[in-house]
């Protein structure tokens, strides 16, 4: 391919823009994983983790993608054959549902439109029925990375406890961890699934699940077979700072960075920041004339709006025109929504200028495609950063 000029516009729902402290950290000389220096470094990041998980227990941290800290939620809690309640939002709750059937569990989906979150009074009467208490747990994405949508766990949890029913809570915090609000203890979560390369800020390879002391105890108690993702071994080496097998040694210290700069910020600055820009790009698609696929106004996603282009456009061909023109890579129709929609990520190290210059090359692409749209999605962007959005249109909000 072709260099293009100025740096590369990573928009995409993730992985994001690594910002150069956190390059800078990775890029330092390998210590001994063995020594007192990394001890220092394990300890500290494994105490910083929590924070971001909202969490007072262990975080268990993997060096894997994502999809390995969605199997280690299983394997450790669960025992073979176990029954599981999933709620399908779009194509990551599909894709962690297939997993788990994979791994021989039985999974029963409650299907969804993949334009809204999870529905917790289906889940509430699903639960109700299941008066003998088969389901050991239910898993949920928290936001939707397909879609765009973003699920009440709070009201997920609560809908649980209505049930009276004694199923863990599974939730994939993957793209929202660190960039929207999430509380793994005050929602009385069991396992949290995180990944390194969305809102944390750092390439891929690491992952996370955070743990309830119910979650601990049923991994004592259950039969499923592991090994390289047991929590057993990982938690008794974590406690002097250490790894049972050689860690992500320099990811792990681009983490101590980004834990660094989150905390610097402030958690709620830093959400506040996501909604922000979240709010300027819904003002711009809603200028343009275009539909978000979110169709719930309270299940927006602060990190991620997926885009839906008229019947008879491709989104496909417009995200090549975009890359071409304004070297920037924007997210991709998932599953059923190939070529129907593109997703703007807003997620991670960005501010205002990131979040208009996205748009303007989104807008200049729009225009050479020839794509219908009403010009001037940048300005209505910029009104809504500088909190000038006119009475009506903050209502729509
Ligand atoms: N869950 C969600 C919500 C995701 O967005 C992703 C990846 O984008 C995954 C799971 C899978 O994670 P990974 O690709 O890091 O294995």
């Amino acid at each position: 391919m072709q260099q293009l000029p100025g740096r590369h516009f990573l928009q995409i729902p993730g992985p994001t823009n690594t910002p150069l402290p956190i390059l800078a950290a990775i890029a330092k000389p390998t210590i001994d994983h063995r020594g007192p220096e990394f001890a220092e470094l394990g300890l500290e990041v494994l105490a910083g983790i929590r924070s971001v998980f909202k969490t007072a227990n262990p975080v268990v941290i993997y060096p894997t993608s994502g999809t390995g800290a969605w199997e280690a939620a299983l394997v450790n809690t669960l025992s073979p054959g176990d029954r599981l309640l999933m709620f399908e939002t779009g194509w990551f709750s599909t894709l962690w549902s297939k997993m788990t059937k994979s791994l021989g569990f039985e999974a029963d989906i409650i299907k969804g439109d993949w334009r809204s979150g999870v529905d917790a009074d289906l889940l509430e009467a699903r639960l109700r029925e299941d008066k003998a208490h088969s389901y050991k747990a239910v898993a949920v994405v928290h936001n939707e990375t397909s879609t765009g949508v973003t699920s009440n766990i709070a009201a997920v949890r609560r809908a649980i406890d209505r049930a009276g029913h004694p199923a863990l809570l599974l939730v994939d915090t993957i793209s929202s961890l660190g960039s929207i609000d999430y509380r793994h203890d005050e929602w009385g979560v069991d396992v949290t699934v995180g990944g390194s390369q969305k809102g944390l800020m750092l390439p891929p390879g690491l992952s996370f699940n955070a743990i309830s002391d119910k979650a601990l105890a049923a991994s004592r108690t259950s039969r499923f077979p592991r090994a390289f993702l047991g929590w057993e071994e990982m938690l008794s080496a974590n406690v002097k700072g250490f790894f049972p097998y050689t860690p992500s040694t320099n990811l792990l210290q681009g983490l101590k960075v980004a834990l660094e700069m989150l905390h610097a910020e402030g958690l709620d600055q830093v959400f506040a920041r996501h909604a922000r820009a979240a709010q300027a790009t819904r003002a711009a698609v809603r200028h343009w004339g275009f539909e978000i696929q979110c169709s719930n106004e309270a299940e927006y996603s602060s990190t991620l709006t997926a885009v839906r282009l008229p019947v008879g456009h491709s989104a496909d061909a417009l995200r090549h025109e975009i890359l071409e023109r304004a070297n920037m890579s924007l997210g991709n129709g998932l599953g059923p929504l190939a070529d129907r929609l593109f997703r703007i990520g807003h997620l991670g190290d960005f501010n205002n200028l990131t979040v208009t210059a996205t748009l303007s090359g989104i807008e200049m692409g729009l225009k050479a495609r020839g794509i219908p749209h009403s010009p001037g999605g940048v300005d209505a962007a910029m009104e809504a950063l500088a909190g000038n959005l006119p009475p009506a249109a903050l209502a729509a909000e």
